[in-house]
């Protein structure tokens, strides 16, 4: 029997008694707001917050909540070097990534260089966090970004992050190298001039960011700033991080020309369908080209399709 407890606010308990109703059990325990019985897992919630997973199938069903927890707005956190005071009006390279979570598609990494001058027009152009926005906007937006702001961006082939992820390399490493290439390209297009700081979206603490780097030249260790919602701190991240978006859906129309289907975003259930009408299709040696081979989905998707 495993066990599984999850913390979660007031809030997000009468949501998870909402999203029970037609499991919700009579009985209440001591200390409880309610029971719920589903086939395989039974939930358990207390006033103190706490909510208890019980069964075989509880994994999955705990892991809803947990992911729900970790979409709460976070503060920002830094690592490494702290910010300047005034960073958000210094001239920065900001860096950002897109794709690590999508089963379909590459990892997208953009370094935009950002001059402080500039950050009026880029707040009168509507930069802002991309993850606020729809692909629409942040194509309109990046078409403007693109005439005028020094970038650099990679997208790297599900073939070659397969490969080397195969041959035993973190995402998180991976990451740290596009992000290291990216930055070394735009210093170089933008010299002689230097940016006052760079910025990276936070997706490593400073520390592990430089242990994955220990092989590599790195860009100006002292002036590189790591900070979680980076997007509020420097425009440039933000700025960068809806240039990586535009050409993240970009290649992802293209893959999805390639399928003969729209390919869905994210790791949901709806991947794991499209992704078993892709072999069913192509065959199952078509998804090194489409996918994260590395992602559960693979084998949900190829028990879909009834294949081994
Ligand atoms: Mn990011």
């Amino acid at each position: 029997m495993s066990n599984t407890v999850v913390k979660v606010s007031p809030a997000k308990i009468k949501e998870m008694k909402q999203y029970y109703q037609d499991a919700l059990l009579d009985k209440i325990p001591g200390g409880g707001i309610f029971i719920a019985k589903l086939p395989g897992c039974t939930i358990t919630a207390y006033r103190s917050g706490k909510v208890l997973f019980q069964g075989a199938g509880c994994t999955s069903e705990a892991a809803k909540w947990e992911e729900a927890l970790e979409k709460k707005p976070a503060k920002t956190k830094t690592s490494g070097n702290s910010l300047p005071a005034n960073i958000g009006s210094l001239s920065v390279i900001g860096s950002d990534e897109v794709g690590t979570g999508d089963y379909f598609g590459p990892i997208t990494v953009v370094s935009a260089y950002v001059k402080k001058e500039q950050i009026p027009l880029l707040k009168e152009l509507g930069v802002k966090d991309s993850k606020g926005l729809k692909d629409d906007q942040i194509a309109r937006i990046a078409k403007d970004l693109l005439t005028f702001i020094p970038y650099s961006l990679l997208k790297l082939p599900n073939e070659k992050y397969n490969r080397l992820q195969q041959s035993g390399m973190s995402q998180g490493k991976i990451k740290a190298l596009l992000h290291n290439r990216a930055l070394y390209n735009l210093s170089q297009k933008i010299a002689p001039e230097k940016p006052e700081a760079i910025l990276i979206d936070q997706f490593a603490e400073a520390g592990t960011y430089y242990r994955y780097l220990q092989n590599e030249k790195i860009i100006m260790q002292d002036g590189v700033f790591f900070s979680t919602k980076g997007e509020s701190v420097h425009l440039a991240v933000a700025a960068a991080s809806i240039l990586a978006r535009y050409a993240f859906v970009r290649a992802f129309e293209k893959l999805s020309r390639e399928a003969g289907m729209t390919l869905p975003k994210g790791a949901g259930t709806q991947v794991d369908v499209a992704a078993a009408r892709l072999i069913k299709a192509r065959g199952v040696d078509v998804l090194p080209h489409f996918t994260k081979l590395h992602f559960a989905n693979t084998e949900k998707a190829k028990r879909i399709a009834g294949v081994k």
